[in-house]
């Protein structure tokens, strides 16, 4: 029965699955809202809500994953692909530091010409300009695809990240933590349920605070949804390393799997009933970028307590269709216009004080920045101090330069390993 199961949650009693999916089922929305908004009130009495400057870089779009869901993503050797320069990465930061920011989300495709000392050199790199700047960096399919190209470990992997200036861990590539769903999407092969969860832990056990994240509206059933939510409920009972957790709908444009994208109201009850499970997690964040603002400031009334990252740049999304922007100022304006009291916090969920622009000036950001300008193929320097493995990247190599690259000038070939066929 709906109202028992209503009780239990209002007397701060957990749900089965069984439950929440009869919530789901039969639950008016006003409901679940309600549940989910008492939740959140007593976690967080003070009527703060919170959100993040920080800046989400791509460092390359070039990947062998090939999930069906994904219009981000551009094969090995495509015209379109891109890899970011150190230069152009440190740039980022500076215009970060400037509004505000202290921190990237870097994440990106799974390319097999950047090894694992690409990373480690780009960490070092920036922890040595940088040494306050956060680096919240490479989701657990990231994190497995160099297990892959190194051949060292998840923990051998996480230890050398953290070595080289890692600080937590997003939760991206979670999609549907189910299997059966992971392989109608071809994301079985970048990282099982099981193998996700894994990396998460095991950051966990290291130290690293982390994020979860569900993208939903595609092939899952809504059990399968909830039995996502239980997942990661029971990680975090474990390890109570996750911060928050992050729900958005699949973005269908341009995407090999197509099909439409799930509604605003189904966001909010997907949301509320995130809310009402996982009472071990401290915050939702609000996905106002797949939702816009409208529906994004309506989440802070569905067990949303925090409105995630000011962004400045986004290439993920937008690939797909969504192209929402909204910069500190109208972040502010609609948490407080809903009532609460904006504070600007750190990954840790640290309030950092309050908006920024009110203690400086800065300039409206009106458009989210993307990864490089159109036209942009040149390719970084750098990328000659590491070994080729696919034949493409081999080849490319070898081309005569032209005015919009800088070609490297060593043409040496380092053993190939089987970096491509992992998915
Ligand atoms: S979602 Fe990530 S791993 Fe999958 S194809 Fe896109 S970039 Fe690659």
């Amino acid at each position: 029965m709906v109202s028992a199961i209503a009780d239990k949650v209002r007397a701060g009693g957990r749900v089965s699955a069984g439950e929440a999916l009869e919530l789901y089922h039969d639950a008016p929305l006003t409901l679940l809202g309600e549940l989910a908004d008492r939740i959140r009130a007593s976690k967080h009495p003070d009527g703060v809500v919170t959100y993040i400057i920080d800046r989400n870089v791509n460092y390359t779009n070039i990947c062998v994953a090939r999930c069906n869901f994904c219009a981000f993503y551009r094969p090995v050797g495509s015209g379109e692909g891109y890899v970011l320069g150190f230069e152009e990465i440190f740039k980022k930061i500076d215009e970060t530091i400037a509004v505000g920011g202290g921190q990237l989300l870097l994440q990106g495709g799974h390319n097999p010409d950047l090894p694992i000392e690409w990373y480690e050199d780009l960490f070092r790199a920036i922890k040595e300009r940088y040494p306050a700047f956060k680096l919240h960096a490479l989701s657990p399919p990231e994190v497995i695809h160099l297990t892959r190209t190194s051949r060292l470990t998840v923990g051998e992997v996480i230890d050398r990240l953290i070595a080289a200036g890692l600080d937590s861990i997003p939760g991206g590539g979670a999609e549907i933590l189910v299997d059966r769903v992971r392989k109608l999407l071809n994301c079985y092969g970048k990282a099982t349920a099981g193998e996700w969860l894994d990396v998460m832990r095991q950051a966990h056990f290291k130290g690293l605070r982390t994020t979860a994240t569900m993208m939903y509206g595609h092939v899952e059933t809504p059990a399968e949804r909830l039995e996502h939510m239980i997942r990661v409920r029971e990680v975090q009972d474990e390890t109570a390393g996750f911060t928050a957790f992050i729900a958005w709908s699949y973005q269908p444009e341009h995407t090999e799997l197509g099909g439409g994208e799930a509604t605003g109201l189904e966001y909010l009850r997907i949301l509320a009933l995130a809310r009402i499970v996982l009472d071990n997690f401290p915050s939702l964040q609000a996905s106002w970028v797949t939702q816009g603002g409208k529906v994004g400031q309506l989440s802070l009334a569905y067990g949303s307590n925090d409105m995630g990252s000011v962004m400045i740049e986004e290439n993920v999304v937008r690939a797909a269709g969504a192209s929402y922007c909204m910069d500190e100022v109208e972040i502010v304006r609609n948490i407080e216009n809903a009532g609460f009291v904006a504070k600007r916090r750190n990954m840790h969920y640290d309030v950092l004080g309050g908006p920024f622009f009110r203690e400086q000036d800065v300039p409206r950001q009106l458009s989210l920045a993307t990864a490089r300008a159109d036209g942009d193929t040149s390719r970084p320097e750098e990328l000659v101090n590491y070994p080729a493995r696919s034949a493409a990247e081999k080849k490319a190599r070898t081309r005569p330069q032209t005015n919009t690259e800088n070609l490297p000038q060593n043409t040496e070939e380092p053993p190939q390993t089987n970096t491509e066929q992992h998915s």
